[in-house]
């Protein structure tokens, strides 16, 4: 698929030759192709000869990217060229359950999909992306999450009852680092970071040019490296965890005090543009904290990039400047002078981007497959 995104339409025997693989391969993969409505051929002549020429229906097949956060649901509708058809999004409740979560996932879905003109069966795939790790085992979300209503619950097995479709399941830290190689600026990069700063800290790890997983499919899990030994105890059931010095919902708690209502992490970047004295501080403090936790990163994989993602990412250079120190204080000199630290330019749609690239990778239609 990706050598016909890329070169149009082809004969068997050229793609054969374009991917390396056997005509025999090709020629079981066309077809099966077919069945699916993915790509259509025709008759055309090659040296002479009779062949297949055979293109894509790309008008008819797209990819679907759903992001569940703690407060939202989005979902964009993506043609197999990379280029967004359709998305929406809507707010969630606090603390809504699984079922209120997912049924507003289905209604967006056949919204994004009327819209768009077209139906369930022109979707090659739905990627799905969780605020929480999960355990590619079971499908299911891990004890500990930031969404506790959603543990244990088999959302891969739902979605695909409800939707119909092929469903690849996720955490959202990863497919920010998706959504940067595929999206981003730095689609040329083979080992890259995604650190996602929300009410939880994770990251997404793209090393040699693919997600890393590890065992069970929880990696990145960067917001439980200690950070204070004597620190306060931290929903993992560690203690001084990153998270309990640098998540938003930390920083809103240390600003909120002794005011009437609580800020909004959108308050706290107001607050900090406009050279509050006490949100710089607690920014500082907290960009120090994330730079040591991602020097272990960087003195571990080497990544060339480090991408930051999430509601803080219009503070720009405040967060970034204090990242930047904590890294060069805690990376062998190299690393640290020739790591770059940048702000997600994907705003809040990394994650639903990042989702529909997913399909399109496990679908076969960007090489190295995740
Ligand atoms: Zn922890």
């Amino acid at each position: 698929m990706q050598t016909l995104v890329h070169h149009g339409a082809a004969t068997q025997a050229q793609l054969a030759r374009m991917t390396g693989l056997s005509s025999a391969t090709v020629s079981n993969i066309i077809r099966d192709m077919v069945d699916r409505g993915i790509v259509s051929t025709s008759p055309t002549t090659s040296s002479g000869r009779r062949a297949l020429s055979v293109s894509l229906n790309a008008g008819e097949t797209a990819a679907v990217g759903i992001d569940i956060g703690r407060r939202h649901v989005r979902v964009v509708l993506a043609g197999l060229g990379y280029h967004v058809l359709q998305e929406d999004w809507r707010p969630l409740p606090a603390r809504h359950s699984a079922e209120v979560g997912l049924n507003v996932a289905v209604e967006l879905f056949d919204k994004v999909l009327g819209q768009a003109g077209l139906s369930r069966s022109s979707v090659l795939g739905t990627g799905v992306g969780i605020p929480g790790p999960i355990d590619r085992r079971t499908g299911t979300v891990v004890e500990g999450a930031i969404l506790p209503e959603w543990v244990g619950i088999n959302i891969l097995q739902q979605l695909q009852d409800r939707l119909g479709t092929p469903v690849h399941l996720d955490n959202d830290a990863n497919l920010g680092a998706l959504a940067q190689v595929t999206w981003g600026s730095f689609s040329a990069t083979a080992d890259l970071t995604f650190l996602k700063i929300g009410t939880g800290i994770g990251a997404g790890l793209i090393v040699n040019g693919r997600l890393h997983y590890g065992n069970v499919g929880v990696t990145g899990e960067v917001g439980h490296a200690t950070i204070a030994e004597h620190g306060l105890v931290c929903r993992c059931g560690n203690r001084g965890c990153l998270e309990t010095v640098a998540s938003t919902s930390v920083l809103m708690e240390m600003l909120s005090r002794g005011l009437e209502a609580p800020l909004t992490t959108a308050d706290i970047v107001q607050l900090a543009l406009n050279r509050n004295n006490a949100a710089l501080r607690v920014i500082d403090d907290a960009g120090l904290a994330i730079g040591r936790a991602l020097a272990n990163v960087c003195n571990l994989i080497n990544p060339a990039v480090i991408v930051i993602g999430g509601p803080l990412t219009g503070l720009g250079d405040i967060l970034l400047e204090p990242v930047r120190r904590g890294l060069a204080r805690y990376t062998v000199p190299l690393i640290g002078q020739t790591t770059t630290v940048a702000m997600s330019s994907l705003g809040d749609r990394a994650e639903a981007l990042g989702a529909a690239a997913l399909v399109m990778r496990r679908s076969g239609m960007d090489v190295p497959p995740v």
